[in-house]
Parts: C-alpha cells; structure tokens; sequence
C-alpha cells in the first residue's frame, strides 16, 4: 500500500485482551456503536469497528483494512471467486466428461451464475453500507435482499430440474411456480416500506416462505417415486435434508444475532452471526452445486423409465 495511505494507526480489539495495530487510510476511521448514523444501527452487540460517512472511493479503499465489515466483504468476495472457478471447471471439465446436454449446460450456467449474483450483491452491500448518503446505503442493502432471493433461485432450478428430470409436465409447473414466487418478492422490495423496521418480522417470514415452499416439490418427488423405500429417494433425500439444515442454521445465526448476543463487543471483528450466515451460505450453495452433479451423473446413468410417474 502506497505510503501516503498509511498516515494513522488505529488500535482494535481482537477477543478480550489483544491489541493489534491496524493501519488504516487517511480519511477512513472506526467509529463506535454510538458514534455512527441512525440508518447503520442494527447490532447493538458489535459495539466497535464501524466504517461510516464514507465517499464511494474509501468505501472501495476500505475493502484492505480491518474493519467489522472486513470477514462479512470477503467471506463473499472469495464465495464469488469459488463458484466462479466452479463454473468454469464444470463447463471445461465436469459437464463434457459427462456427456452433458445442452439442457445441463444451461441450468449449470443458470444455478451458478445465481450463486454469483448473490455472492457479488452481498459484497457490494457490505462495502458500500457506510456510504456517506443514506439512500446509497439503502439501495445497496436492497440489492444484498434481492441478491439473497436470486441465490435461492439458483437452488430451485437445478433442484426442480434434476428432481423432475423424467416429468416435464410438474418440471414446468415447480420451475414457472418458483420463478413467479421470486417475481413477487422483487416486487415487495420496490415498495418503500420494505426495508423499515416495522417490516423487518414480514421479511424475515417472506424469506422462510421462499425457501420453505422447497417443501413441496420435495415431498411430491418422493410420493411420485413411490415413498421412501425407493433407490433414488434414499440416495437423495438425505441430502436434500442436509441442505435444509445448513439453511436452517445460516437462518438462526441471522436473525438470534448468537454468539455476540452474549459476548457483547468481543466478536467485533471475528466470530459474530453474520459472518456465521455468510459462510454457512457459501457452504449451502457449494453442497446443492455438489449434489446437482451426483443427480445429474445418476440421470445419465440411469435413463428414464418409459411411464412418466417416476420423478
Ligand atoms: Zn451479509
């Protein structure tokens, strides 16, 4: 880093008794949970390390020092970078040793190109959530929800896909169904209310909706498969499980605000929730990417039966 950056030390707290120097730009400081806009007030626990009143340019700038933004901006930024690599091993390797069609290519592209929208739109939000103007703040933080629901998206497509791979009739109306659902919650976020407090408990049932509603596809694959005894269903459905449970977690750490609740300033800069959701997120669509290519390899390898119950 150029010299001239490098004009102050700040002093952070790591845990309970460890001092670190941390360089940090001129123009850029820390500031304390009481120190910074109304609008940036959302943890009580993380009671230090808070970027504000920043210009675009030290918002970018901020991207190299430690701040309790610094895990949250790269745990995605390198998430980006993983499905990335992903997709460019699955087009080059993966998908034409496995004798791919046309359709795979496609809704390998479309899964993973929604892993990287999602992962790039929470990157933005948390370096540009200290914007000086709110409303850049504001539409920053819409576009982290909005980047959430096309995340979930790319689950929902290879999922429905694969899971209905012999049935084009219910392939169609789980794939148009979830595709209108999304559509629809767009829409909710245009709204101006959408973002307020008031509204926060009608995001957080909106969100569990979008992804609870899985539930339905799931238990129709496996009552068109013929119950749990059948192959398919009891390779599959544990991972399916799996899945749910890493949402599940990635969901209580983010709304519970566990651990910092009890450990109140201590987990500033490593160890809070949503560096927790943040991880337990790329782990998730790591996993449903994982289990895309197992179904996928179990479609090729076994063709589908000529009656079109069978899922
Ligand atoms: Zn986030």
């Amino acid at each position: 880093m150029p010299q001239k950056l490098l004009k102050s030390a700040h002093y952070i707290e790591l845990g309970s008794y460890q001092y670190w120097p941390v360089l940090v730009p001129r123009g850029i400081r820390l500031y304390t949970y009481e120190q910074i806009p109304v609008f940036l007030k959302d943890n009580p626990y993380i009671t230090d390390g808070y970027r504000a009143h920043l210009p675009s340019k030290l918002c970018i700038k901020s991207l190299f020092i430690l701040s309790n933004e610094t895990v949250n901006i790269w745990s995605h930024l390198l998430g980006f970078l993983l499905f990335f690599s992903l997709g460019v091993y699955d087009m080059t390797a993966v998908l034409p040793g496995a004798g791919a069609s046309r359709e795979d290519y496609v809704i390998y592209s479309i899964g993973l190109f929604c892993f990287q929208v999602c992962m790039l739109c929470s990157v933005g939000y948390h370096l540009f959530c200290c914007h000086r103007s709110e409303k850049t703040s504001r539409r920053w933080m819409a576009l982290d929800y909005a980047g959430i629901s096309i995340g979930i998206l790319g689950c929902y497509v290879p999922g429905v896909f694969y899971a209905f791979y012999c049935n084009g009739y219910w392939r169609q109306v789980y794939l148009i169904t979830v595709l209108a659902m999304i559509l629809a919650v767009f829409f909710a976020q245009i709204h101006p209310h959408y973002l307020t407090q008031e509204w926060h408990r009608l995001r957080s049932v909106i969100f569990c909706s979008v992804a609870g509603y899985g539930v339905i596809p799931a238990t129709h694959w496996v009552w068109l498969n013929g119950g749990f005894s059948a192959v398919i269903v009891q390779v599959f459905f544990p991972r399916v499980m799996v899945m749910y449970l890493i949402a599940a977690a990635a969901f209580l750490f983010y709304i519970t605000k566990v651990p910092e609740r009890y450990f109140p300033g201590q987990l500033n800069y490593l160890g809070a929730s949503h560096q927790l959701w943040h991880i337990l997120v790329v782990v998730m669509f790591y996993w449903w990417h994982q289990t895309a290519v197992y179904i996928m390899h179990y479609r090729h390898s076994h063709p589908c039966p000529d009656y079109p119950q069978s899922g």
